[in-house]
């Protein structure tokens, strides 16, 4: 980390022939409990990890914008004068559509000068760890200070989230950007996805000699864009068969009367999102109360839910949860959106590598690619480094 840093410090006076005037940082982020949850404004319960985008930037005494990341070849130039979503495409769009987007909440985009600015990261992209909302959230961050705009972190990850919905044109919740602004140490962000209320919870993992393996599948199956809107509809068709305004207003004593009204699919998919609301909430206690080591069966439960009744596991997220539960984890469930990706295991330190070794095993049996698999702990959020 402390190389990422001064590498791109030092690429960015190679590239731009002159100093940054600072560097900014923020995390990844990975969902420790409560999957598709969000869009039914109920609750989601997500960590920042210790991988970083990393963004220095220096302002300029004209109106040009210049990006460039270690992930591009190009630099991308736009004169803030014409910066409107349909103007970008592909990997720019983040850091300049989050530019945009501060121009919604206050920021006055005819006034503010240019900048230079430099990315660089260690969050792996597309494993389901948000490399999306950690570039938006360290941009963010950094031209708040810059711009000397003084909005606070919550603002900050709304305008991420409109960045990602508007100029990027992907209709995601408020979660990432949430857990990559507010995060903390050793603590997750416990959300409530209806009233943005936010709170941190210690995790407790170090103390408890228990790491959170993420185990990358590497699948991604064609169908995940149309399975998450097909099963976005089923929630929505839900709530108005049940007459409320979204899922959260459905309660676990209610699944009966939901069994009653809604089709079979309906309602397996209604209990998903009812059921992974309760486990939400039974987690957030379970671990003030008892301590990570007591939230292995929520997070299995979550799993069974997910495989079962909202139907968004495949093979290989099945066969790493199957596998680590049988190799000493606590719990393992697979996370984000599914159709593929990553799924994460609460492991003790002790049988860290049994796990790893039983996974390689038995992706190789089953003749699955192999996965990538890595510890993450939780950090803290979007910060100055220097
Ligand atoms: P993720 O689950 O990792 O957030 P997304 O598809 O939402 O996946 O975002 C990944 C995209 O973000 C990449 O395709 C790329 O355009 C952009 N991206 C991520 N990290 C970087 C980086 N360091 N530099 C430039 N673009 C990046
Ligand atoms: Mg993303």
């Amino acid at each position: 980390m402390t190389d990422l840093r001064q590498d791109t410090l030092d690429s960015f006076a190679e590239i731009f022939g002159r100093p940054a005037d600072g560097l900014w940082s923020a995390p990844g982020r990975v969902n420790l409990i409560g999957e598709h949850t969000d869009y039914n404004e109920g609750f989601v319960f997500p960590f920042a990890i210790n991988r970083r985008t990393i963004a220095a930037l220096g302002l300029r005494d004209d109106r040009i914008v210049r990006v460039g990341s270690s992930f591009a070849d190009e630099l991308v130039e736009i004169d803030l004068s014409d910066l409107r979503p349909e103007a970008l495409s592909g990997w720019s769009s983040y850091p300049l559509g989050l530019a945009w987007a501060l121009g919604e909440f206050g920021a006055d985009l005819d006034a503010v000068p240019g900048f230079d600015l430099l990315l660089d990261s260690n969050v792996p992209v597309g494993a389901g760890l948000s490399s999306s909302a950690a570039i938006e959230s360290a941009v963010g961050f950094a031209l708040n200070d810059v711009w000397q705009l003084g909005l606070d972190r919550r603002t900050l990850a709304r305008a991420g989230q409109r960045a990602e919905n508007v100029a990027i044109g992907a209709p995601t919740g408020i979660m990432d950007q949430s857990a990559s602004l507010l995060g903390e140490r050793d603590a997750a962000v416990f959300l409530d996805c209806r009233s943005l209320h936010a709170e941190i919870v210690p995790l407790g993992l170090e103390a408890a000699g228990l790491e959170i393996v993420i185990i990358d599948t590497r699948v991604s199956h064609a169908h995940a864009t149309g399975g998450y809107a097909e099963r976005r509809a089923s929630c929505e068709a839900g709530a108005r068969a049940l007459g409320v305004e979204s899922l959260r207003d459905v309660g676990v004593d209610d699944l009966d009367r939901a069994r009653e009204i809604l089709d079979e699919v309906t309602f397996r998919r209604v209990r998903h999102v009812v059921t992974e609301n309760q486990r939400v909430l039974d987690t957030v206690r379970t671990l003030r109360e008892q301590g990570p080591t007591a939230i292995g069966d929520l997070l299995d439960a979550s799993h069974r839910s997910m495989r079962d009744d909202f139907e968004i596991s495949v093979p290989e997220l099945d066969l790493a949860v199957e596998t680590a539960q049988a190799n000493g984890a606590i719990g393992a469930r697979m996370t984000g959106g599914g159709f593929g990706g990553s799924a994460i295991a609460l492991v003790p330190t002790d049988a860290l590598s049994r796990v790893y070794v039983a996974l390689d095993g038995a992706f190789a049996e089953h003749g699955f690619g192999q996965p990538d698999l890595f510890t993450v702990t939780a950090s803290e959020g979007a910060k100055r480094e220097n």
